[in-house]
């Protein structure tokens, strides 16, 4: 009856799930979007709650199951359930987001709700516990890495609670953690595409130097093509003896951080390498 491949591990500890909803810190005026109900153990309790909830699950069979179980009650009308892909659904806007989410989308949704306009509250969410911890690391931990950068950047993160695999039916591989994703607010100035970019570069290695990091072939091209079409759009002419890998390695010494590693540089030291690569018109997006 399971389908594995929607990550269906359905949470059968009454007391974590109670937990879960009591950690959401939810308002009576709220609008709670959960991402994955199932046959809806932490649904039935965040309509003890909030207003009201919007439940996104993309089994058929599991949203047949859910409406069953609210039909006829008062609280059938402060459910609505959309059947579909929530990756892919336009969300309606809500205050608080909770979900034992199904594993495989954890980066994918992670990123959603970041972007999603106006910024909820708080997500409450299970995720794989490394994945968690990934979420939380620091500049220098083991599990630092360009999720943790990107997601520190956007967001304030912090654990609440471990959760065994026995909690679950059918139990699965790892153990999970909950964490509570807070978005700053306003969102921070930075264009989300060009932050991204410049992680991407800085972690390919984040052992490496960054000036290490810089050198690929593919890296210099794609700073390049950029900078050319910068350039145009401004309105400047490309120097004949123009050479992206000497910009580049100005950059690099000018901001000192040619010799830092990615896994131990913080926002501020990648914030500043943005600004100075952006200052002399060296996008990443
Ligand atoms: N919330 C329930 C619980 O805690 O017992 C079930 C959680 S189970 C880990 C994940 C649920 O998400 C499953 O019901 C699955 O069908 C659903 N699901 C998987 N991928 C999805 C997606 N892309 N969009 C919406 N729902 C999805």
């Amino acid at each position: 009856k399971m389908n594995h491949d929607l990550g269906q591990h359905i949470l059968k500890n009454p007391l974590v799930a109670q937990g879960i909803v009591d950690k959401s810190d939810l308002k009576p005026s709220d609008t709670v979007l959960e991402v994955g109900p199932g046959t809806g153990n932490l649904t039935v309790r965040i309509l003890e709650k909030a207003r009201k909830v919007i439940a996104v699950e993309m089994d058929p069979r599991m949203a047949a199951e859910l409406t069953k179980r609210v039909q006829g009650k008062p609280e059938q009308k402060r459910l609505e359930i959309m059947l579909g892909d929530v990756i892919k659904t336009t969300l309606p806007s809500f205050d608080v987001c909770i979900s034992n989410t199904p594993y495989q989308i954890s980066s994918p949704l992670v990123f959603k709700l970041l972007q999603q306009r106006p910024p909820p509250r708080a997500a409450i969410l299970m995720f794989q516990r490394e994945f968690a911890l990934r979420l939380i690391a620091r500049p220098g931990d083991a599990l630092y890495c360009r999720l943790s950068v990107n997601v520190q950047m956007w967001a304030r993160v912090t654990h609440i609670m471990k959760v065994g695999r026995n909690n679950f039916r059918p139990p699965p591989q790892v153990e999970s953690s909950v964490v509570r994703i807070e978005p700053k607010i306003p969102p921070p100035p930075i264009d989300y595409d060009e932050w991204d970019g410049l992680l991407r570069v800085c972690f390919v290695r984040k052992n490496k130097t960054l000036s290490a990091s810089f050198k690929q072939s593919s890296v210099l091209g794609m700073m390049e093509k950029n900078y050319k079409t910068w350039c145009a759009q401004n309105e400047r002419m490309v120097e004949d003896n123009f050479e992206i890998k000497a910009l580049v390695e100005k950059v690099l010494t000018e901001t000192g951080l040619g010799e830092k590693r990615a896994g131990k540089c913080g926002e501020d030291e990648f914030l500043k390498l943005l600004y100075e690569f952006n200052q002399v018109g060296v996008h990443f997006a």
